[in-house]
């Protein structure tokens, strides 16, 4: 019987191969940012748009484009596969609780939001590689950075 660790290599095998949501979004009305990781050469463009469901932001389409290792790939997959749909509020929980995973402190958790990791557990074998944890994160910085960017202007 597979153990653990096959099951979590081949989810994110599974990414790297085909990873989910990948390509571009047109800015604007999408927000968003690029991310580098100089250590291993890694670059990650988050593509978000955000829409107003219900009195809530909710994220209603994310894209990536980038290229780098297998691990800041398959991490910026499974992302962008576990923020469509979210809420902002619930999406930024997600966040700090990812980090929290790669041993990164955070700081406060939102009380009122509960999130699961769910396929992202996958990835909680890399806190042991402190050097591929940047690599893990890259794609949740950048998303982060995507969210707090202004909407660009037409201007
Ligand atoms: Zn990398």
């Amino acid at each position: 019987m597979p153990g653990l660790e096959d099951l979590y290599r081949e989810i994110i095998l599974d990414h790297y191969r085909t990873p989910r949501n990948r390509g571009e979004l047109a800015v604007p009305p999408a927000r968003h940012a690029e991310g580098h990781n100089p250590l291993c050469g890694d670059e990650i463009t988050v593509f978000l748009d955000v829409a107003e469901q219900n009195g809530v932001d909710v994220i209603s389409d994310v894209k990536i484009a980038g290229q780098g290792c297998s691990i800041s790939q398959s991490s910026a997959s499974m992302m962008s596969a576990a923020v469509k749909g979210k809420s902002v509020r619930e999406v930024r929980a997600l966040v700090r609780k990812f980090k929290g995973m790669m041993s990164i402190d955070t700081g406060e958790d939102d009380p009122e939001v509960d999130v699961l990791l769910g396929d992202l557990e996958a990835l909680q074998g890399v806190v042991k590689f402190p050097v591929r944890i940047k690599c893990a994160t890259l794609a949740w910085n950048t998303l982060i950075e995507a969210l707090d960017n202004p909407v660009p202007s037409d201007t």
